[in-house]
Order: C-alpha cells, then sequence, then structure tokens
C-alpha cells in the first residue's frame, strides 16, 4: 500500500502539494518498463514518429514544473533510444511537442473529416499512395458526379495486416473449450451423475458444437439423452422449460413407472437397462420462450436424424416417418 499526505497518483498523473498549491507530474508504476514500438517494427513511418512526439507530448501537458517535465523526457528518451529509435529524430519530435502551448492541450478536438477514407492493409510504400491519388484526381474531376461526390482525394488510412501473435496464437485450443455442462453439485440433485460434459456432439456425419456453459440448473433449453451403454438409437432430443434437473427427474419417473408408450421409458426400462444409463447433455440453451425452444427442437432432431434412427419417433406430425 501507498500513503502519502502530500500526494496521490491517479491513473498516470501524481498530484502534489507544493507551497500551499497542487502540482502535477507523470507518474509510472513501479513495473512499468516503458516497454514500446520498436523502431524496427513492420508499421507505417508516420507511426513511428508519432511515438515520440505523443510521448513526449503527454509528459508536456501533465507536467506542471518545467524541470520535472526534463527529467521525465530524459527518461524516455533513454527508452526511446533502447527501441531503436534515433536520436535526432526523438529531439525532432520532442521539441516539436514541448513548443506547443499546455492550455491549448488541455481541450483540443479533432475536426471532423468529410473525406472518403481508402482503407488498405500496409505494405511498405503504401505511403506513395498519396501521390496517386492526387495524381489521379483529375479523372474524377472530369465526371460531374463523381466529381460532386469525391471533391478531394480519398484519405489514405491504413489496417494492419495479421501479425506473428495474430497468426499463431489462437485463444480457443480445440479440444479444451470449456465444457458445455457441469454438474450442478446440489445434495440431492440425481441429474449431475448423468451429465454429460462432451462439447462436440458427433453422430455419423453431423456433428454439434456446444456454446454456453451450463449445469443441471438451466431452464429454456433443447437436451440431448444418450444411452450410457452406447445403443446407437437411444438418441432423444427435448426441450423443457423446466430447470434441467426437474426434466430429468420427469424423464427418470417415466423409466421407473416402466411406461413403455414413451420412447424413452422403452428404451431404458428394456432389457439390460436402467435409469441409471441416462445421459443427458444440454445442446442449445438461452431460448426464451416456447416457440423458440420448439424451432430449435425440431432442427436438431431434423439434423441428427432421430426421428428416423432415435428416440424422437413419437412426434405427432412426424411420427409417420418411424
Ligand atoms: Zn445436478
Ligand atoms: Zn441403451
Amino acid at each position: 500500500m501507498d500513503y502519502s499526505r502530500l500526494s496521490v497518483s491517479i491513473l498516470d498523473t501524481c498530484v502534489s502539494i507544493k507551497d500551499g498549491h497542487l502540482s502535477t507530474t507523470l507518474y509510472h508504476k513501479p513495473t512499468d518498463n516503458l516497454t514500446m514500438l520498436h523502431f524496427s517494427s513492420f508499421h507505417p513511418k508516420h507511426i513511428k514518429t508519432a511515438i515520440p512526439y505523443g510521448h513526449a507530448l503527454h509528459i508536456h501537458r501533465i507536467c506542471s514544473d518545467e524541470e520535472e517535465r526534463d527529467e521525465h523526457l530524459e527518461v524516455l528518451k533513454d527508452a526511446l533510444t533502447r527501441m531503436g529509435y534515433d536520436a535526432q529524430l526523438i529531439d525532432r519530435q520532442f521539441q516539436r511537442a514541448t513548443a506547443r502551448n499546455c492550455n491549448d492541450l488541455r481541450r483540443q478536438t479533432r475536426a471532423a473529416t468529410d473525406r472518403v477514407p481508402f482503407v488498405v492493409q500496409y505494405f511498405p510504400g503504401a505511403e506513395k499512395l498519396h501521390h496517386v491519388f492526387r495524381d489521379l484526381q483529375h479523372i474524377i474531376n472530369e465526371d460531374e458526379h463523381l466529381a460532386k461526390t469525391f471533391p478531394t482525394p480519398p484519405l489514405l488510412a491504413f489496417k494492419q495486416p495479421p501479425n506473428r501473435k495474430q497468426i499463431v496464437i489462437h485463444s480457443k485450443l480445440p479440444g479444451c473449450q470449456d465444457s458445455s455442462l457441469q454438474p450442478c453439485q446440489g445434495r440431492h440433485c440425481k441429474t449431475c451423475q448423468s451429465v454429460d460434459i462432451d462439447t462436440t456432439i458427433t453422430h455419423g456425419n453431423t456433428s454439434h458444437l456446444v456454446h454456453g456453459m451450463y449445469s443441471c440448473d438451466s431452464a429454456n433449453v433443447v437436451y440431448l439423452i444418450r444411452c450410457r451403454q452406447g445403443c446407437p438409437v437411444a438418441w432423444y432430443i427435448g426441450e423443457t422449460e423446466q430447470r434441467l434437473r426437474q426434466r430429468m427427474n420427469g424423464q427418470r419417473t417415466t423409466i421407473n413407472r416402466q411406461e413403455g408408450s414413451l420412447p424413452v421409458g422403452e428404451h431404458f426400462s428394456g432389457p439390460g437397462h436402467s435409469a441409471s444409463d441416462l445421459r443427458v447433455t444440454i445442446l442449445q440453451g438461452g431460448l426464451r420462450d416456447r416457440q423458440q425452444r420448439k424451432v430449435a427442437e425440431q432442427r436438431l432432431i431434423a439434423k441428427f436424424g432421430t426421428h428416423r434412427e432415435g428416440l424422437n419417433w413419437d412426434l405427432g406430425f412426424m411420427s409417420h416417418y418411424r
């Protein structure tokens, strides 16, 4: 903990009382090692000149005392030199920055432009497009309508090409996604032991990636029941407004009562099976109402074909496909 009666640091500014007045100076966290874009980095030149200028301007604006400002600028110069910046370039940009009037700087907005941006991925020599635009503008001016729409040459804007990090690193590793469904760990929950944590559900050539995190407590979902013994025909897709736990209690009841007229009941109360063979996962959640649930359910049933080769054969109007 830092504590002082005379100064306080807020973000990058340290405010202190000196001779009865408030004084401000730049504040760096002790762990800040002043890393900046290396001069050899693949960036347009104007960005590299803007970095010493921008940092210097920042210091110039924050420090109320000129001596302190210059000390900070010295530190910045060392850091920039380490990053491969040329001493002359640094000095020139520092001079530009410190020549500005601080009072103007504290309240400045950039004027809006109505020039049409020409966005291109940066490449060495891309700056030359400025000249191309200028040289070709007369062609646009020759046409009455184009001249009205594009009265000035376009504004050259660069977008960053993908860098090594973006190419090599992915924030999600295949096979390491967050599990779709986690047991709720409720003391009396009977569904926890049936929870199936697969995130990719594959059936023949069809696969479905589950998005989101769920537990036995999740409601308004489309769920999938499979058989722990791996019976390929024992896939059942259903929707429920209830919490998954409650819905599964209902399914377990039909099994235990051996209600063979219902498809899930028939399979899991069949020979060599019991309710403990149930495996359940959530295929889709975040559904708002009955209609959304029904649409999602039907879509997934059609996708996996569980009305033809599964336990969804009791689907009202679709039952004749059995
Ligand atoms: Zn549970
Ligand atoms: Zn089975």
